[in-house]
């Protein structure tokens, strides 16, 4: 059983990482982004709650979150554990993943800077179908504009055109980041420098895992 957290601000290659522990581990990675875009797509109630939000930069209620993550983390593929990207995002939602007993070995938070962020999210394209990530320079796909894992066509993200990026940094800072003070006094913060490729973060992410 191995229960991770991803923390970082947007663009710090959470999904990215994630993406490649969980091969490695064989652990689905819940992204709530990823879910509640689903939710936007599909029309549901949920979609319909985040969607503003969402458009805005801003974080959608814990009251929702925290909903679909309890509802997510019981389904069967997740009895070996799993990697949280993207959530908890507020000390709201990490008080209440402990309050329903939801405990972690290890939260990962990735250090990037500001600059580097709104350098990453514009160049930043996604698949709407599965959810991979890629960078048009940095991690770009095999072939032009279309996802190496499923062939569907790529998608620049709405909130990371520059505004929204803007605003998203700001509540990173404000509601998110306090979260590593949060899982310092539990022991469980593990911080990992943005440096080097998507190769050497994932290294040293692995050495914790392997502590
Ligand atoms: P992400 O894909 O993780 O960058 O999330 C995209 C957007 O979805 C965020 O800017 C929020 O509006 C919303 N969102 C995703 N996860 C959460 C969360 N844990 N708490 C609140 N809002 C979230």
């Amino acid at each position: 059983m191995m229960k991770l957290i991803f923390l970082g601000p947007p663009g710090a290659g959470k999904g990215t990482q994630a993406a490649i522990v969980s091969k490695k581990l064989g652990i689905p990675t819940i992204s709530t982004g990823d879910m509640l875009r689903a939710a936007v797509k599909e029309g549901t109630e949920v979609g319909k709650q985040a969607k503003s939000f969402m458009d805005a930069g801003k974080l959608v209620p814990d009251s929702v979150i925290i909903g679909i993550v309890a509802e997510r983390v019981a389904k069967e593929d997740c009895a070996k554990g799993y990697i949280l990207d993207g959530v908890p995002r507020t000390i709201a939602q990490a008080q209440a993943l402990e309050d329903a007993g939801i405990l972690f070995d290890h939260v990962i938070s990735i250090e990037t800077a500001d600059e580097v962020v709104t350098q990453r999210l514009s160049g930043r394209r996604v698949c709407p179908q599965c959810g991979a990530p890629y960078h048009v320079t940095n991690n770009p796909p095999k072939a032009e504009g279309i996802c190496d894992a499923c062939g569907h066509e790529l998608i620049q993200r709405k909130d990371d055109s520059a505004d929204t990026i803007a605003s998203r940094l700001e509540v990173y800072h404000a509601e998110t980041e306090p979260l590593k003070e949060f899982y310092q006094k539990r022991d469980l913060l593990r911080l990992v420098a943005d440096e080097g490729s998507i190769e050497d973060i994932n290294g040293r992410i692995m050495a914790i895992l392997e502590m």
